[in-house]
């Protein structure tokens, strides 16, 4: 059955319009009609089970038979800070951790940076939005404007003050993952209620010593992935999915 994000909807008369796009995408390209069933989702954690009762390329109108809470998502509220990588690689650090339930992407921009701008976030929400849709989950993570690294450091209150959790990821020496999240979480065993927890890494040429002595002056802690140097894709993917585990819902 097909699934819709759907951010803006709203019930009326126990149903839903869904037009632009959406309605074109249904009615043209799934080719949805009459009485087929439908799962309209609004990303903050309300599902509805529909069926249509009239298509077409302009507007799809389906009447609720079911809402309900759909919550698929992992108790831990993941930050990735991710250096901008060149190419299609920043598309598959989004879709994938999008898939691993990570909550908010930033891009920044750092020192060894091969990207220095970019006007992808667009295109970045989007495929975050269909890689939520696809893994069926409840939210579609945020795509943050691409932002100086240096920037991120002294921008939000609690990542200012020093007080925001997270790790900072570096191939030259960072402590034991293992050993380092159990600082963080609030206890062992039980959901990582709260703050958000931030998982830096860097691009493909890696964070400057002077980038990782900033992280840790914010008290993000240094981590090491082991003792092979990973590509930054697959180092993002690995750190999303320890910390699932670790702490989220994969464990
Ligand atoms: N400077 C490296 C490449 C960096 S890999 C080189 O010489 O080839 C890109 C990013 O992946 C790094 O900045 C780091 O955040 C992460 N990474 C890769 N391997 C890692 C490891 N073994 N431990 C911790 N982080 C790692």
């Amino acid at each position: 059955m097909p699934r819709i994000f759907l951010p803006t909807l709203s019930v009326t008369d126990n149903r839903i319009v869904l037009d632009g796009e959406k309605a074109h995408y249904l009615s043209s390209v799934l080719r949805c009609k009459k009485g087929d069933e439908l799962t309209i989702f609004d990303g903050k954690g309300n599902c509805f089970r529909t069926v249509i009762e009239r298509a077409d390329k302009r507007e799809v109108i389906s009447e609720v038979l079911r809402h309900f809470p759909c919550d698929f998502e992992s108790p831990v509220h993941i930050i990735l800070v991710q250096g901008l990588l060149k190419g299609e690689k920043m598309d598959w650090v989004v879709q994938k951790t999008t898939e691993l339930g990570v909550r908010e992407i930033v891009p920044v921009i750092t020192e060894r940076s091969q990207v220095r701008e970019t006007r992808k976030a667009v295109r970045w929400r989007k495929i975050a939005e269909e890689a939520s849709r696809q893994s069926g989950r409840s939210v579609v993570p945020a795509v943050h404007e691409p932002v100086g690294l240096k920037e991120f450091l002294k921008g939000s209150e609690p990542v200012r003050q020093g007080e925001a959790k997270g790790f900072i990821f570096w191939e030259d020496g960072g402590a034991s993952f293992d050993e380092a999240i159990k600082k963080i979480s609030v206890s062992p065993g039980l959901p990582f209620a709260g703050s958000p927890v931030h998982l830096f890494i860097g691009p493909e040429g890696g964070f400057t010593h002077e980038e990782v002595t900033l992280a840790q002056e914010k008290s993000f802690q240094v981590v090491s992935l082991g003792r092979r140097i990973l590509r930054a894709e697959t180092a993002a993917l690995s750190a999303v999915t320890l910390v699932q585990f670790l702490l989220g819902d994969m464990g």
